[in-house]
């Protein structure tokens, strides 16, 4: 199968928050059609290793897309941009995040490395806050935000993404409770990644295999993934029926 005019979707990290399955966080790398650099959809705090693992360069990102603030889908960009300056990066980095993605990210270096995000770079930070229900380009990427259920700090909601590179439409659910927003971030995308926390255990504020499964009929999106699965989940892979995302997953969409 010829990948031209596809997206190349890795999954450098397809775990949850505490390492379950030995996986590493949130950290899906996306290389568009053309020669556009790629970009990253969420950068959990393990996320630097994870694309090493890979055998992908963490300088070449050119956008990090981020669905919530939690540590486990943006606690790696402090590596991501200390990396690239000790490398001498020159290109400019985009973060694309709900509001307060800012002030977040800045008090986060600050607080993991004391004097760093004041520090004199060679290359810009650029971060565009994106409340649900707007959208961004960046790096040549469309990102629209939808409102997710997932409390995450008090000046920002969580956010699901769709994200459009080329011709390729990707649905991205972050972590959230069952919302019907889902059903347009699906709607008509090529692939849908999907957290599926769970198999059916009532935990708040995370999607589960058993909404997925009750809700698939309004799933319209081409393909599901599912990602960020506990230890619970990964333990009765047999019994899913929907594909499932490993660390180094390579897909073509
Ligand atoms: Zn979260
Ligand atoms: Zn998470």
């Amino acid at each position: 199968m010829s990948s031209a005019g596809q997206v190349t979707v890795t999954f450098a990290g397809s775990g949850d928050a505490f390492g379950s399955g030995g996986r590493y966080q949130a950290c899906i790398h996306l290389r568009g059609p053309g020669d556009g650099a790629p970009v990253l959809l969420d950068c959990g705090a393990t996320s630097l290793t994870a694309l090493r693992r890979c055998g992908l360069d963490p300088g070449e990102i050119a956008a990090v897309f981020v669905s919530h603030l939690h540590g486990d889908h943006f606690g790696g960009i402090p590596f991501l941009i200390l990396n690239a300056q000790f490398a001498g990066r020159a290109s400019p980095l985009t973060v694309v995040g709900p509001p307060g993605t800012a002030r977040r990210l800045a008090e986060l270096m600050e607080c993991m490395f004391p004097g760093s995000w004041r520090a004199r770079r060679r290359f810009r930070v650029d971060v565009a806050e994106l409340p649900p229900g707007e959208a961004v380009t960046a790096a040549g990427v469309r990102a629209a935000a939808f409102p997710a259920d997932h409390p995450s700090g008090d000046d920002g909601p969580a956010l699901a993404l769709r994200l459009t590179l080329g011709a390729t439409v990707i649905g991205y659910t972050g972590d959230t409770a069952w919302t019907d927003a889902l059903v347009e971030v699906a709607a008509g995308a090529d692939l849908l990644i999907a957290e599926a926390y769970y198999r059916a255990k009532d935990v708040p504020y995370h999607l589960r295999l058993a909404d997925l499964v009750a809700h698939a009929g309004r799933l319209a999106s081409r393909r599901i993934v599912l990602t960020h699965m506990s230890a619970d989940m990964l333990a009765h892979l047999d019994q899913v029926r929907f594909e499932t995302a490993r660390d180094g997953l390579v897909l073509h969409v």
